[in-house]
């Protein structure tokens, strides 16, 4: 079963789903809207790009760097 990765567009959340098939309905686990938008489907998409998402953050949240030199 493919999995593909979904938005949603009335709270912008970002989810993925297993679908049997294309028209398996699918809705946002969020908000439970079907006014979705599918992206692409992870098989075969091994080199997609991601933004970086640290999870070791350093810096507080007022910072846009990753240290807190320029607030502290
Ligand atoms: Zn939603």
């Amino acid at each position: 079963m493919p999995i593909y990765e979904y938005k949603c567009n009335e709270c912008n959340e970002d989810f993925e789903k297993l679908v049997s098939s294309s028209t398996t309905e699918v809705s946002c686990p969020k908000c439970n809207s079907k006014n979705i938008t599918k992206k692409f489907s992870l098989f075969g998409m091994s080199g997609v790009e991601k933004p970086v998402t640290s999870t070791s953050t350093s810096g507080c949240s007022s910072c846009s760097s990753s240290s807190c030199k320029s607030c502290h």
